[in-house]
């Protein structure tokens, strides 16, 4: 028996790019059987659609809407719903795991801060970094950086990449630099379901228990796209 999660997840209560909401998007890894999804919506530094001019409590709670909807949608389906985000520095994203909603409410502009510094804020808090799409090409992204010294781990499998090149060499990159290995599906839209995500041999009690996993390599990486 494997347990399936998807680690890297958009919905449209907080990411501007994204089409579809939490709780359809629950209803799909869902239907797809999976054990569960982590909610990773773009933050205010990336491509988020929270206003900016509200203040720092409301923007964090409309932040927190489309993990919400999801999780309430996947209490009643079965399916596991965890929060996490994707933070950006000039195009170069986090994966944050392992944090919530009062860690986000404690850390006012923590948008704002340098990599090293909000890398230091998250384990500090004992949240989990990895790194998104390290080696992605695209035109939004002027000068790829790769930060392995503040990373937990490399998301060496992203099938929103548009080549299997940019993948694989983020996979070199992670056995270079010993760091932990995630893959996702980078899923915006119920359409655009792919397979993606990590499989683990169990039902995860939370997002410690995929840290750990995860940290100790006891998992498997979803999506041929390497
Ligand atoms: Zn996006
Ligand atoms: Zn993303």
């Amino acid at each position: 028996m494997i347990y399936k999660y998807e680690t890297h997840l958009h919905t449209f209560e907080a990411s501007a790019c994204a089409v579809n909401s939490g709780e359809q998007m629950a209803e799909l890894y869902s239907s797809k059987g999976y054990a569960g999804i982590f909610v990773t919506d773009h933050f205010f530094n990336g491509n988020s659609c929270i206003p900016r001019d509200l203040d720092w409590a409301e923007r964090v709670k409309q932040f927190c809407f489309g993990y919400e909807n999801a999780k309430a949608a996947g209490e009643k389906l079965g399916l596991d719903v965890f929060f996490g985000f994707e933070w950006n520095y000039h195009a170069m994203e986090f994966l944050v795991y392992g944090l919530d909603k009062d860690f986000l409410l404690a850390n006012p502009n923590c948008d704002k801060l340098k990599p090293a510094k909000f890398a230091s804020l998250v384990h500090q808090a004992g949240g989990f970094i990895s790194q998104a799409h390290p080696f992605r090409e695209a035109p939004y992204i002027q000068k790829q950086m790769q930060y392995p010294e503040l990373s937990d781990a490399a998301e060496v499998i992203n099938m929103g990449n548009r080549s299997a090149d940019m993948n694989r060499k983020a996979l070199e990159y992670a056995e270079k630099y010993s760091l932990a290995k995630t893959a996702g599906s980078d899923i915006h839209s119920t359409d655009r379901f792919c397979g993606g995500g990590m499989a683990f041999d169990h039902r995860l009690t939370g997002p410690r228990d995929f840290m750990d996993c995860v940290r100790a390599g006891n998992c498997e990486l979803l999506g041929d796209f390497i």
